[in-house]
């Protein structure tokens, strides 16, 4: 999200002198540019950027995501979508729309769940859309949901892939969320936002400056951060697009949101950052070979939905997994497990997931929902007695009523 920059910045000179530095990558953009693209640039450009070509989700890659920790964490969530569907009256269908899947995990330990509850699902008709930039990471998908069993669509089809899960239900892929098509759906980000490419801006003398990204003419092949000489028109960024946009959806044709992130509720200012083997790297270095990230300012999220739909959370990853029965889960696997290095693994990856210190705390689960699924619309008559509202699982205790 929008990050505030407070460190010493330059003044953007007016023509930058010509650098081979990021000649590869963005050729393209004049420089300065501003950091939104430069991200852009750098996370998906179709050749060089970082999730299009190396896409270092994992313990290989260039960070480790919590389903791809534990199983119990996309059967969780698993959970949390059919307890909604059952809230809203087990509508005929639903699709379920995952927004950057990464290796595919999640959508693969939420299938498992689908599947074990067939007789409750039975007479829902079911689709998955996945929404990947990354060709590299949309074929580990297909491996992982289809075992490899897909048809690619010619390149100017918005849906560029489709197949039929192992569990026997439709997957499509898309590059571009505007081309999932509309009905009810159950929305899903998980460590999605974080990814996308953010403004930043340095409060000065004159006001607020955007914080541009240009080639440093002391050194050669080096980026550096300047200030935007006068104020800049800025235009959205992306995940304000995205969360109006589900929030649209959410609006006008039911089901709801689930973001899980980084984040916080406005509290902090500048986050953006790079990692690379699962180090910190610097976000100018060797653009397309590190992965940029920005904690998600959820506060500003609920500011997008423009009260379209109703918001919950965030709430810390550890209380929302607790409220969702990790503890119950965690037994329950534990004694099926035969061998030791089983049960280990299994209480090493809760403690990730929970841990305060480790993923617990500093990971967010926020939800857009529509208005009715947590308030009665106005009601004439108030002599009529109603009927409780169902709570919204893991955001509040598990009630075993
Ligand atoms: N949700 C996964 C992966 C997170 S990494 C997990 O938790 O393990 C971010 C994912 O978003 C990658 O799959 C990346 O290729 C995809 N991505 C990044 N920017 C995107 C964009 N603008 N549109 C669609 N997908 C994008």
């Amino acid at each position: 999200m929008t990050g505030f920059s407070f460190f010493r910045l330059s003044p953007a000179p007016s023509s930058p002198p010509p650098s081979s530095t990021t000649r590869q990558l963005s050729a393209y953009l004049p420089s300065p540019r501003e950091l939104t693209n430069y991200m852009r640039e750098a996370l998906t450009n179709p050749a060089q950027g970082y999730y299009t070509r190396r896409g270092g989700v994992g313990e290989s890659g260039d960070f480790v995501t919590s389903p791809e920790m534990s199983q119990v964490f996309g059967e969780l969530i698993g959970v949390w979508y059919v307890s909604e569907w059952m809230a809203a009256g087990k509508p005929g269908a639903f699709q379920l729309v995952e927004l950057g899947p990464g290796r595919g995990s999640l959508t693969h330990d939420i299938l498992r769940v689908f599947k074990q509850l067939a007789s409750l699902l039975s007479k829902c008709d079911i689709s998955i859309h996945l929404v990947e930039v990354s060709p590299r990471l949309s074929e580990i998908q297909a491996q992982m949901l289809t075992g490899g069993q897909v048809q690619s669509s010619p390149r100017d089809d918005p849906v560029y892939m489709k197949g039929i899960s192992k569990t026997g239900i439709p997957i499509s892929w898309y590059r571009d969320i505007q081309d999932v098509p509309q009905g009810y759906s159950f929305y899903l980000a998980h460590e999605f936002f974080d990814a996308l490419p953010i403004h930043k801006f340095q409060r000065t003398d004159r006001g607020w400056r955007e914080v541009l990204v240009d080639e440093d003419p002391e050194v050669p092949d080096q980026l550096r951060f300047v200030l935007a000489p006068s104020a800049t028109p800025v235009c959205l960024c992306w995940p304000c697009d995205f969360s109006i946009l589900l929030a649209h959806r959410l609006e006008k044709d039911g089901g709801a949101a689930l973001i899980a992130d980084y984040g916080h509720d406005g509290t902090k200012t500048d986050t953006f950052r790079g990692f690379r083997n699962h180090k910190l790297h610097d976000v100018l270095k060797a653009p397309g070979t590190a992965d940029l990230t920005a904690d998600v300012d959820f506060s500003y999220l609920r500011k997008m939905t423009q009260g379209r739909t109703a918001t919950l959370g965030p709430i810390k990853q550890r209380e929302f997994l607790k409220n969702m029965g990790i503890d119950l889960r965690l037994q329950v696997l534990l004694q099926n497990s035969q061998d030791t290095a089983t049960q280990k693994q299994l209480r090493n990856s809760y403690d990730m997931l929970m841990n305060p210190k480790k993923m617990g705390d500093c990971f967010n689960f926020f939800a857009l929902l529509p208005h009715h699924r947590l308030t009665y619309p106005d009601q004439k008559d108030n002599t009529q007695p109603r009927a409780p509202l169902v709570p919204v699982a893991g955001f509040g205790e598990l009630s075993l009523k």
